[in-house]
């Protein structure tokens, strides 16, 4: 289903009225050559990593900077609520779509669950200009683009739904960027990601036909917009949601597809919280409607657990922290259903955004209790041992990843064990993974200088009215609770520090092994086998590495110096993030994230 063109085909920054997308090209690179590629997503494609390396042409086509035969490149016009506001036309800045590529004949039956199109949309990030591209230069350098890569692909083996990354390629093309850490700008070379996926279409596709009266100079209704509104629905729905097609009313159907995408949604985030997944940008462009992850810019993976965890520096309300996640991508649910009327009643989606918070929690719960290892029957005080796990993380300062796969370790109660003796080795175990108190004062410093603090507080009991006005009250209140936190952690010492973590640590084991008691009632003399099945379940669900940012960080500055070998090395253990691999471990986390807190910023 082809929307109509734009009838000007120049190049620019500018409205682009009544169209869904403009034809573009991308713009080609100075000797393009590739960073790493992913067999695994390329072979999607039917193509394989030996096989593009070894095309003297490779690079060129999978970067956009030569067309491939039968391209028809275009950039999607898409709008978006962006940190809680109506941003009116986005679109794709950066990114171009090339085409779409029939699954190749013979391909694994799977992936046409994964993929009922029959067909995979490739897109390069980088590639330059677009009409949607706005104050910006369409570039992406090295350090977004391995970001992108690497992440893609690790989400992927993951279990973690996403849109993929078949290759990155860089090249002599500089451009200038500011260094968001130093401030000062530096001259980057331009690099593209070649991504795939069964389509990028997000919800704020849907955004863009809201009516005229929403958008600055952008006319409306006299463009059809409810009748592209229904064909694009049609085609989404026709091309990935086929099960759906069956309901013969429409109005059913749309219900039966927006609960689909509820559904999908709040079984992403749920998988997100269960590996500390942060986003970092759940603007509503950044939502896919398939319910993958989309858009890898200022993401991270948590280190030591922090339900305030932020890896967007430039979100300092905390919008878009870790644990505002759920609740955000309900929000952005809601602003689809918007944009999705009449084609779906309001009071019916109404409905369905109600049932989110409990799909959301049923997911995470049940991730969450393998991830433990509860297996059989479900308790009503599951979901109390795993807040009170996650406080323990917290109050101790205990790495997410390393905290989940240490779990196997304990062991079920059986006879004849001496239970002090295992409970306080099980503590042992978990220190390991707990911080310093250094390291406690470090992460506890408060950024914001003293006296802009006191400032401010002295507002706030001044002239509260004022004080109301200030936008960053949520930056506030989070930098008074770190100084509090610091002041305790000056009057300990390491010693107290200790005692203090594996007293909390042996409270929460102990009712943690009393847990696993019940797993083993009526299973007799199988205890060993109840035991052996919860070890595979969890090392298969709790990964022994992912995504750090020191680790992409490090592959990043291997890859600037000119050695890309790293990114291929580092994609490799993230292809097993759940087994060890002899002869590719990465460095052990040493409990610093040092200079690796480098969000994207272009
Ligand atoms: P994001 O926050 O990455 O989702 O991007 C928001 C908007 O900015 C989207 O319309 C992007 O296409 C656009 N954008 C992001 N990076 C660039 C870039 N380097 N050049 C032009 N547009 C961009
Ligand atoms: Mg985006
Ligand atoms: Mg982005």
């Amino acid at each position: 289903k082809r929307l109509p063109l734009d009838p000007c085909e120049d190049e620019g920054v500018r409205q682009v009225k009544g169209a869904c997308f403009s034809r573009v090209k991308p713009q080609p690179l100075t000797s393009p050559r590739f960073v790493a590629v992913s067999d695994q997503a390329l072979s999607l494609l039917g193509l394989s990593a030996e096989e593009v390396r070894d095309d003297p042409r490779g690079a060129q086509y999978l970067s956009g900077s030569v067309a491939m035969p039968g391209s028809e490149p275009a950039a999607h016009c898409y709008c978006g609520h962006q940190f809680g506001q109506f941003a009116g036309q986005l679109g794709d800045g950066a990114a171009c779509y090339l085409g779409e590529v029939k699954v190749p004949h013979g391909q694994n039956p799977e992936l046409l669950i994964e993929n009922p199109s029959g067909r995979w949309e490739i897109q390069v990030k980088g590639s330059g200009l677009t009409p949607f591209s706005r104050q910006a230069d369409g570039r992406k350098v090295l350090r977004s683009s391995i970001r992108e890569f690497l992440c893609s692909e690790a989400m992927f083996f993951l279990g973690v739904p996403t849109t993929r990354a078949g290759s990155v390629v860089t090249s002599d093309s500089m451009v200038q960027r500011d260094i968001y850490y130093t401030g000062r700008p530096r001259n980057e070379r331009c690099s593209v990601v070649l991504r795939i996926a069964p389509t990028f279409i997000r919800f704020g596709s849907f955004e863009i036909f809201k009516q005229a009266d929403e958008f600055t100079g952008r006319q409306g209704p006299s463009y059809g917009h409810d009748e592209l509104k229904g064909q694009m629905l049609d085609y989404v729905i026709e091309m990935f949601y086929p099960d759906i097609l069956q309901n013969s009313n429409r109005v059913e159907r749309n219900v039966a597809f927006f609960r689909e995408v509820v559904v999908r949604t709040a079984r992403l985030v749920a998988q997100w919280q269960c590996v500390g997944f942060c986003h970092g940008v759940l603007n509503t462009d950044n939502m896919s409607i398939l319910g993958l992850t989309l858009d890898y810019g200022p993401y991270g993976f948590m280190d030591r657990f922090d339900p305030e965890f932020i890896c967007n520096a430039s979100d300092s309300s905390g919008r878009y922290s870790y644990q505002a996640q759920p609740a955000v991508c309900r929000w952005n649910l809601a602003k689809l259903a918007e944009a999705l009327a009449p084609e779906l009643p309001p009071e019916r989606a109404e409905e369905i955004i109600d049932e989110y918070m409990d799909l959301y929690n049923r997911f995470y719960l049940e991730i969450m209790r393998k991830k433990i290892g509860l297996l059989k029957k479900e308790e009503p005080e599951d979901e109390m041992l795993i807040t009170e796990l996650l406080q323990t993380m917290h109050n101790t300062g205990a790495d997410f990843t390393n905290t989940f796969r240490t779990l196997s370790q304990i062991s079920c109660p059986s006879e004849g064990e001496n239970e002090e003796d295992v409970i306080s080795l099980a503590a042992r175990l978990l220190l390991e993974q707990c911080a310093s108190l250094e390291e406690l004062q470090t992460a506890n410093k408060p950024t914001m200088n003293p006296r802009e603090l006191t400032m401010l507080l002295s507002l706030a009991q001044s002239n509260p009215a004022l004080f109301q006005m200030i936008s960053d009250r949520a930056t506030i209140a989070r930098q008074l609770d770190k100084l509090s936190k610091l002041k305790d952690l000056m009057e300990t010492s390491e010693e107290a520090l200790k005692a203090k973590q594996t007293q909390d640590w042996t409270v929460w084991i102990t009712r943690y092994r009393k847990r696993l008691g019940r797993e083993l009632e009526g299973h007799g003399d199988a205890v060993q086998a109840v035991q052996d099945e919860r070890v595979k379940v969890m090392d298969s669900t709790n990964p022994r590495v992912v995504l750090r940012n020191y680790i992409a960080q490090n592959a990043i500055e291997a890859a600037e110096n000119g050695d890309f070998s790293e990114v291929q090395r580092v994609l490799k253990v993230l292809e097993k993030p759940f087994s060890s691999q002899p002869g590719l471990e990465l460095p052990t986390w040493v409990g610093k994230s040092g200079a690796a807190e480098e969000a994207e910023r272009e």
